[in-house]
Parts: structure tokens; C-alpha cells; sequence
């Protein structure tokens, strides 16, 4: 057992991006411990070699049997068991919480060393407001359970915060414009790297600007809260799809509707679909 350190689960907060953001405790807890559990050992090779630490690691995720699982708790009570992710916080849309639960079942300590989360830093950019925020991690692939899953958020009065990837930026911007209806946002990437950036706008201006130009790294999207105005009373919405709907389709009423309202697509398109029987 290290001398150093108390034995028990030590959840390592590591970079996003900048060696240099790694805390000399996690460097410390990292060189001293007695194993280091990880996603993927090339990845954190790079980083124990970065700290001079020459510690057997071992693979874990959320997908490893309750028998390895186990085996870790069982080693907990008199030994170090570090563990980290490929970068940032371990748990947040990484592995880790089931043993954090196995752990504290069986009475053993857990020690958290907080640290860099492409979440928390992008909310520091983006100029959005940061008293309420919900954190979605990533949004499903296929896109009507993305639509879906948006709409479930739709009314909820936070910032939201999402993880996604380059490829898919373009689609989920559009799918938030259609479900949000107007609300500023901002696509922040390669954050503490090199190429660091914060875009700002509307959903529907940065839905335009990404569609058909994939952004190279790893991306956070924010999204403002709903505006005031989408306390828009039935009244004023039923007033408004009645005027849209001489001369457009529910559809495109509600969308028309939605977007000047800033009210969820889907609740002006069910009230235009009852209008327009
Ligand atoms: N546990 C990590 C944390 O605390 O941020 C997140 C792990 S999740 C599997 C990886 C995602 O986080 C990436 O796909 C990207 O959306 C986001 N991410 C990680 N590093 C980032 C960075 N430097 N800049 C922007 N986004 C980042």
C-alpha cells in the first residue's frame, strides 16, 4: 500500500487538452498508487509517462462483469486504486459509477480529485447563463430520438450543456433549432488545445453555419434558456397559429409560430393541428 495516500477508490480528474492542467495531487495520486484503472492504457501511457509514474494499469468501463468489479472493491480496503479517463472527469459521460456504488456498498472510502470537464469549461465560455444548467451528454445517434430527447428538454428553464462530435454537429444544431426555436447557443471546441474556439449565435444562424462544414475536434454545444416570452400564454399562441394558418400549412404555421414565439415546435404544432380541424 502507497504511504502517501489512504487507501480506498481515487477518482483522478485529468487534462482536456493541457498537460499543464493536471493538479499536482492528481499527479501525485497517480505516481503513488497501487493501480490505476483505466479506458484505454495507450492513452493513459502518454500521461503517467508525462508524470513520471510507473504504475500497472488495468482496463475498466461501465461494461466490465460485476466479477472484475469485485475483484477491484475486494483490493479497496488496504490499496490505492486510482482511476481515470481518457481525459477530464471520470464519470461525466465516462465510466465509473457503478464501481463508485460497489465501492461505498462495501464500506470503502472514496476519494474524488476534481479537476478539468469539457462541460464545466465550455459553460465558461459560452456567455450563457450558468445559475441553472442540465447537463445531456451526449444525444442519441438516430434522429428521432434525438428529436425526441430534445423535446423532452424543451421546456425546462437551464442552460443545456451536450457533448458532441464533429460529424454529427451539423444535424443536432438543426435538430435543436427545430425542437428550441430560437435561443443563443454556442459550439465551443478544442477546448485548452491549440485550436481553442467559442462560436456564438442563434441555434438556427450556427445550424447554417456547421451544416455541410464538419468542425475538426472535440466539441461542446450550449444552449440558452428559454426566453422569457416562451411564458407566451395559450392565448397569444392560439392568436398567432390562427393568423399563420390562412395562409400556410399547420406545419409550417406551428415552425413560423415556434421560431417567432420561441415556444417548441412540437406544442405549436399539436395546437395548430386541433385549429386547423
Ligand atoms: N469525462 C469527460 C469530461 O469530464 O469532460 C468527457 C468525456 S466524453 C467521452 C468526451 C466528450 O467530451 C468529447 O466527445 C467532447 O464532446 C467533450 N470534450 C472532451 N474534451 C474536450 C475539449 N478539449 N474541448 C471540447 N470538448 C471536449
Amino acid at each position: 500500500m502507497s504511504e502517501r495516500l489512504p487507501p480506498g477508490l481515487h477518482i483522478v480528474a485529468t487534462p482536456i487538452g493541457n498537460l499543464g492542467d493536471l493538479s499536482p495531487r492528481a499527479a501525485d495520486t497517480l505516481r503513488f498508487a497501487d493501480r490505476i484503472l483505466v479506458e484505454d492504457t495507450r492513452v493513459t501511457a502518454k500521461l503517467l509517462q508525462h508524470v513520471g509514474a510507473k504504475v500497472p494499469m488495468t482496463r475498466y468501463d461501465d461494461h466490465s462483469s460485476a466479477g472484475e468489479r469485485e475483484r477491484i472493491v475486494a483490493e479497496l480496503g488496504d490499496r490505492v486504486i486510482a482511476l481515470v479517463s481518457d481525459a477530464g472527469t471520470p464519470l461525466i459521460s465516462d465510466p465509473g459509477y457503478k464501481l463508485v456504488r460497489a465501492a461505498r456498498a462495501a464500506g470503502h472510502a472514496v476519494h474524488t480529485l476534481p479537476g478539468p470537464s469539457a462541460a464545466v469549461a465550455a459553460l465558461t465560455l459560452a456567455g450563457l447563463p450558468t445559475d441553472r444548467f442540465l447537463f445531456l451528454g451526449f444525444l442519441p445517434a438516430k434522429a428521432k430520438a434525438r428529436s425526441d430527447a430534445i423535446a423532452e428538454v424543451a421546456g425546462v428553464r437551464a442552460t443545456l450543456v451536450l457533448y458532441e462530435s464533429g460529424p454529427r454537429l451539423g444535424g443536432t444544431l438543426a435538430a435543436l433549432a427545430e425542437e428550441l426555436g430560437s435561443r443563443d447557443a454556442a459550439v465551443v471546441r478544442e477546448i485548452s488545445k491549440m485550436h481553442e474556439e467559442c462560436v456564438t449565435g442563434t441555434l438556427a444562424e450556427l445550424a447554417i453555419r456547421y451544416a455541410d462544414a464538419a468542425p475538426k475536434g472535440e466539441i461542446v454545444v450550449v444552449v440558452g434558456p428559454p426566453a422569457e416570452v416562451e411564458a407566451a400564454t395559450d392565448e397569444a399562441l392560439d392568436a398567432a397559429l390562427r393568423e399563420a394558418l390562412l395562409t400556410l400549412s399547420p406545419s409550417r404555421a406551428a415552425a413560423d409560430v415556434a421560431q417567432r414565439l420561441s415556444l417548441p415546435r412540437k406544442r405549436a404544432y399539436a395546437r395548430a393541428l386541433e385549429l386547423a380541424k
